[in-house]
């Protein structure tokens, strides 16, 4: 499937960056390869064209993805507030990648909402908020990434090596090695032409799925032998992760990227959670098979969202009661479940 950006609002863009402005970059807290890919291809493309740019994320990006080229420039807000603040306040511009509303973006929202620059959404959620000056919302895209494609080659920009880089690990993460039903003919199209503008496919598949920590792959092993717990009743599979059952591990950000997906492979289960308590609440992973949303679950009770297969969404009780509250709330859904 193709996007397309309407030409009367790529016409409109374009003539904003016919000289050098200054651009912030966004994109959602915890952010993910899509996440940084997006905005570090399009950092890539708008320096490219004379731009001053600063890609700001709400807090850190995750060390797995530091080999990415322009990582290092990469601003956690929560780490840089003055300096990341004087950026927006000068921004002229700013684009907001990879999520739909403003609490996305933890604390950095309030500065982002209230600038006064334009901003520009391109995102594949669905049901944005309405708040954008420009927003390209494609909620049937694999991956922000591939929109970000669409963005940079509409305006015919040049897919210099590093934005394709940037745009394939995106579109790998996003879509679990293309394997998705939103992997379409078009999106293989777009990988072939990012290999022909330099990517090493096999290079990123390694840096990304091949570079684990001795910590993580333990931290997954006892994830699996010790904390998998099946409800055969809901077709469910649920990994909790305590604070100091982290710390024991010597947690770092990203450690635990993936794992809920080792529950949605075991045959019969139709849905796999994983709650990891950090930062004094519980962060909710959430995946399914075929068409029960855990979408919908996010939603209405656990201030989440995402996508029908993959969402996500908090809990500020404890762990044994958020297990008991998703339990419950799976029961509402058990004939969905059987
Ligand atoms: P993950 O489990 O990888 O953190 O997130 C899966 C999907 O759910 C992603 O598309 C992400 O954007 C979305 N998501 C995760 N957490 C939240 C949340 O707290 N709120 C909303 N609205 N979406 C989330
Ligand atoms: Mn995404």
């Amino acid at each position: 499937m193709k996007f397309e950006f309407p030409a009367d609002k790529m016409k409109l863009i374009h003539s904003m960056l016919q000289k050098p402005e200054n651009i912030v970059i966004t994109t959602h807290h915890r952010p993910d390869g899509d996440a940084i890919g997006s905005s570090l291809a399009l950092y890539h493309f708008l320096t490219q064209e004379g731009h001053h740019v600063s890609v700001i994320t709400p807090d850190e990006a995750p060390a797995f993805l530091s080999w990415m080229p322009g990582f290092n420039s990469v601003i956690s807000y929560e780490k840089n507030m003055p300096d990341a603040q004087e950026r927006i306040r000068n921004a002229s511009i700013i684009f907001c990648l990879d999520f739909n509303r403003m609490d996305r973006l933890d604390k950095l929202g309030e500065p982002v909402s209230k600038s006064a620059a334009k901003k520009i959404l391109i995102d594949h959620h669905l049901d944005p908020e309405t708040s954008f000056d420009f927003s390209f919302s494609f909620p049937k895209s694999c991956a922000t990434c591939e929109l970000v494609y669409y963005f940079i080659t509409g305006l015919n920009g040049k897919l210099s090596t590093p934005i394709a880089e940037c745009l394939y690990t995106g579109i790998m993460t996003d879509t679990q090695s293309f394997r998705f039903s939103t992997m379409t003919a078009d999106t293989h199209r777009i990988i072939a032409t990012l290999i022909e503008a330099g990517v090493e496919n096999h290079i990123i598949h390694e840096n990304v799925y091949d570079n684990f920590s001795e910590n993580r792959l333990r931290l997954l092993g006892y994830c699996i032998n010790n904390k998998l717990k099946i409800y055969p009743e809901y077709s469910t599979a649920i990994i909790t992760l305590t604070k100091q059952e982290l710390e024991r591990f010597h947690f770092v950000s990203g450690d635990s990227e993936g794992f809920v997906n080792y529950a949605l492979a075991i045959n019969g289960i139709r849905v796999a959670a994983f709650f990891l308590e950090r930062d004094g609440i519980i962060k909710m992973s959430l995946r399914s098979k075929g068409n029960f949303s855990v979408k919908k679950l996010a939603e209405k009770y656990f201030e989440g969202g995402g996508h029908m297969n993959a969402a996500g969404g908090k809990s500020r009780d404890s762990m044994d009661a958020t297990v008991e509250k998703f339990l419950s709330a799976l029961k509402e859904y058990s004939s969905e479940l059987k």
